[in-house]
């Protein structure tokens, strides 16, 4: 069973809308499982302290390298990797989902306040992920997104392994334009070729189209895209 196992001081946010839907219904069933570590229970004084001023002055507070130990070191790593989320690390990618998806799990560390300090994530060797360039004001959806995107890719939790197989980022596309019923929208219609029944020109359209698109929105995949394309 793949398992995540989360250290937050906000437990009461999971699995929140990882317990509906798709991933609900994979947690329900037991393909994967999820346990919550309030990093509080770590703390050893009576107003159950998680953070403090940093040193060499500024605003914010941090978070203690002492007590997140503490509750990292009653949380069973095995083999999986242990994360931290953070806008400094690694941005996500559906690559790395993918072999987060085919391991046992992770464990995840979510941040509060300005952050973590530096010595927990060596002495830890928390490896650092990041959503993508903008800051969040904690870890939890960080957390969240990243957990959806892997069970998600789990045997069993979607209908199709095809769609998985086609959607964006499999190939280093963008995915094509999607359309259904009705025929006719405000006026405009269903391009023909996905309605004339012919496999290989829909194919051929699709594979134009995310080509189109990636190289419209995303320089930087299409630059990638086309490097591996060249003998
Ligand atoms: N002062 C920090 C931001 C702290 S935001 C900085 O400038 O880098 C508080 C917490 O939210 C972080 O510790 C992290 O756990 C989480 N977080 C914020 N933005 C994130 C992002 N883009 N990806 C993943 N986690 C993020």
């Amino acid at each position: 069973m793949w398992r995540a196992s989360v250290l937050t001081i906000f437990p009461e946010m999971f699995p929140g809308p990882l317990g509906v839907s798709l991933a609900g219904k994979a947690l329900a069933s037991g393909i994967w499982s999820l346990d919550t570590h309030d990093i509080r229970n770590a703390a050893t004084d009576k107003h159950r302290t998680v953070d403090d001023t940093p040193a060499g002055g500024g605003l914010g507070m941090v978070m203690k390298a002492d007590v997140l130990a503490r509750a990292l070191d009653t949380v069973p790593h095995d083999h999986r990797p242990r994360l931290l989320m953070s806008p400094r690390g690694e941005p996500l990618t559906q690559r790395r989902v993918g072999l987060l998806a085919a391991g046992l799990g992770a464990v995840i560390v979510c941040g509060r306040f300005e952050g973590v300090d530096e010595r927990l994530i060596k002495a830890r060797k928390l490896e650092e992920v990041s959503l993508g360039d903008f800051v969040l004001s904690g870890g939890e959806p960080a957390a969240l997104a990243l957990i959806d995107a892997c069970v998600r890719l789990l045997p069993g939790v979607m209908g199709k392994e095809v769609s998985i197989a086609e959607e964006s980022f499999a190939d280093g596309l963008l995915e094509y334009p999607q359309y259904t019923r009705p025929p006719v929208f405000e006026g405009e219609p269903i391009p023909e070729v996905l309605t004339s029944g012919d496999h290989g020109k829909i194919a051929a359209w699709r594979r134009a189209e995310a080509e189109r698109l990636t190289a419209e929105r995303r320089s930087d995949l299409w630059a990638a895209y086309q490097a591996r394309k060249k003998p």
